[in-house]
């Protein structure tokens, strides 16, 4: 397991802190993928101290994100005590598509326990409303957890002082309001990010990456976003907008964007772009990105053909984030990991197609769709750890 190593910006510099917190993370980690456990079993394959560890575990205890539970049989000398990460405790997820909400109920250690999803109203001035409604009827339905908070992904990127989106070309209702409605109305700690980051943050936060410096995620869904970790820190930009890749021309005589550009990646990539090739190939619609994909897995020659452009596309992009980025991996999230046998080879191969400095691996986020929601659980604890 590698070590695992997470920060949210550059500002704290004390190393030792660092140090302690990143062991932390790995001794959790741990806990979560191979609970219930002993402290002695997790010195072995963590590689810490057991002094380290004892200390560490008592950190946790006392903030209660684990908890001791059944005593092990060993032949002789002490019965160690198992350890659990705390399921009662629990974050909200609140995924935000442009014209749909997905919420889940997820423990600390990943495992999504609930999930729902609302439509949101056309009428722009009802969006907060309805996900209101539905936040609030989630949290009466589970009443016996402990919700940490609730974490926010968007499609976009917003100012949360000036609650306003800087950049969200998808969305046409206020979505720079809802931190501060979500938290009126809940009275939860709320923490919100772009939906690359988040998923970013919780590819490193839960230490599945083995790539830990340097990765950056591609969120291939209505559009494409990216969120970039790079010397092992989250890259931010210049207020907060960097790793906009998908709105990069690659194509000088494509469609008009939703960002005011033409012929931007996500307009070749993107899930939206998938959909709109099948339309031209048969000349008829399909009802959704999901049913594009059945109809792929069955074999379907237009919907292959249709999967297939759309992951040339997918390579040619990510072509070009290795060269001027270099990540050491390429984290893929989105509906497009559910065909990741058909997906996968394509995409790779058309990023290897032109020369590459250092071709960096792809593999699709953990978990399928359950990636977006899990990262909901990275933002809330890595900012109450921090
Ligand atoms: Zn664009």
């Amino acid at each position: 397991m590698p070590t695992s190593r997470f920060m949210l910006n550059g500002t704290l510099s004390a190393s030792n802190r660092i140090a302690r917190q990143i062991n932390r993370n790995l001794i959790f980690n741990q806990i979560r993928a191979k609970q219930p456990i002993s402290r002695a079993e997790l010195a072995r394959t963590s590689g810490l101290q057991r002094s380290t560890v004892s200390l560490i575990v008592e950190e946790l205890l006392e903030d209660r994100w684990v908890v001791e539970g059944l005593t092990g049989e060993i032949p002789r000398g002490r019965k160690p005590t198992f350890l659990n990460v705390n399921g009662q405790r629990v974050v909200l997820a609140l995924d935000i598509h442009p014209a749909l909400a997905t919420l889940a109920v997820t423990d600390l250690g990943g495992k999504v326990i609930s999930v729902d999803s609302v439509e949101l109203p056309e009428n722009p001035k009802d969006v907060i409303g309805a996900i209101l409604t539905a936040v609030s009827k989630m949290l009466r339905g589970h009443l016996n957890r402990t919700f940490e908070g609730i974490g926010i992904n968007l499609p976009g990127r917003f100012d949360p002082h000036l609650e306003k989106s800087i950049f969200a070309p998808n969305v046409d209702w206020p979505i720079g309001q809802l931190k501060s409605r979500v938290e009126r109305a809940t009275g939860l700690p709320v923490v919100v990010d772009n939906v690359a980051n988040a998923c970013t943050l919780s590819e490193v936060w839960f230490g599945y990456s083995d790539r830990m410096n340097d990765l950056v995620v591609v969120n291939v869904s209505e559009g494409i976003g990216t969120g970039i970790f790079a010397n092992g820190h989250l890259l931010r930009g210049d207020a907060g907008v960097a790793g906009e890749f998908g709105h990069i021309q690659l194509d000088p005589n494509g469609l008009r964007c939703g960002c005011g550009g033409q012929g931007c990646w996500e307009t070749i990539a993107s899930n939206r772009a998938g959909l709109r090739y099948y339309t031209e190939i048969t000349k008829k619609p399909v009802s959704s990105f999901d049913a594009l994909i059945q109809l792929a897995k069955a074999d379907d020659v237009a919907a292959r053909q249709a999967l297939n452009m759309m992951c040339k596309a997918l390579g040619r992009g990510m072509h070009m984030i290795s060269l001027a980025l270099a990540p050491g991996e390429i984290v893929v999230v989105g509906d497009i990991t559910n065909a990741w046998d058909l997906a996968g080879p394509e995409i790779e191969a058309e990023m290897r197609r032109f020369p590459l400095v250092r071709p960096p691996s792809i593999r699709p986020a953990r978990g399928g769709n359950t990636a977006r929601l899990r990262s909901a659980v990275a933002l809330i604890m890595n900012s109450k750890t921090l």
